[in-house]
């Protein structure tokens, strides 16, 4: 198996993210496109630790899939990786990751998140910082089927622009055309994600005083 492998790829991500805090235990999932077929992290696998027969191979979109080795079934949010390969149809990775800011964050904000004019926006397509961009926010749900649902109903949007949604209380996902793009699509908005928060509580600091 060659470096470039997507279970490889994908491995020594999940490892780089948990390392980082952001797939603490099992959370979060990672998917890769490829001619093959889609690469994405078994479901209930420890991101710290994955063995390559976590990372199963499964159609793109259709939605039957045969379980993997050992019992090993994909992703339990397999059908947000589905919707937005769909809708985006550019697209080559997704990464879904659980972080402190993200569920932060997204607590009050509805329907969306409007992002502070940060210079790295511009890292994420965005022309111009000074727009504000709008990062969409979806609710939580118990069945992950229906937030694919209402992402396939909100989104593609122009007053979406970035590659990336939220999820209340719960996390980020973003894409890219590439890995490499993906994750720094994710890097970047994590950095704004962190700025909110920290800016957060210095204006409460500030009003205290
Ligand atoms: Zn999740």
């Amino acid at each position: 198996m060659d470096d470039h492998s997507p279970r490889l790829q994908l491995r020594s991500l999940a490892r780089r993210l948990y390392r980082r805090g952001w797939m603490e235990g099992t959370a979060g999932n990672l998917s890769m496109r490829t001619a093959e077929g889609l690469f994405i992290t078994a479901s209930g696998c420890p991101k710290g630790s994955l063995s390559l027969e976590d990372i199963l191979c499964i159609p793109v979109l259709e939605a039957p899939f045969s379980i993997g080795p050992d019992d090993r079934r994909p992703s339990a949010e397999t059908s947000i990786h589905r919707v937005l390969y769909h809708i985006f149809p550019e697209t080559g990775a997704v990464l879904h990751v659980h972080t402190v800011e993200a569920s932060l964050v997204s607590d009050t904000a509805d329907p969306a998140l409007s992002l502070p004019p940060l210079e790295v926006l511009k890292g994420l397509g965005i022309a111009d910082p000074e727009t504000r961009p709008l990062l969409p926010v979806f609710d939580n749900d118990r069945l992950v089927s229906d937030i694919a649902k209402k992402i396939t109903a909100r989104l593609p949007d122009p007053r979406f622009p970035l590659p990336a949604l939220l999820i209340r209380r719960h996390g980020t996902t973003v894409w890219g055309r590439t890995i490499a793009e993906a994750v720094r699509h994710l890097e970047l908005m994590e950095f704004c994600l962190r700025f909110l928060v920290r800016k957060n509580s210095l204006n409460r600091d500030e009003d205290m005083r």
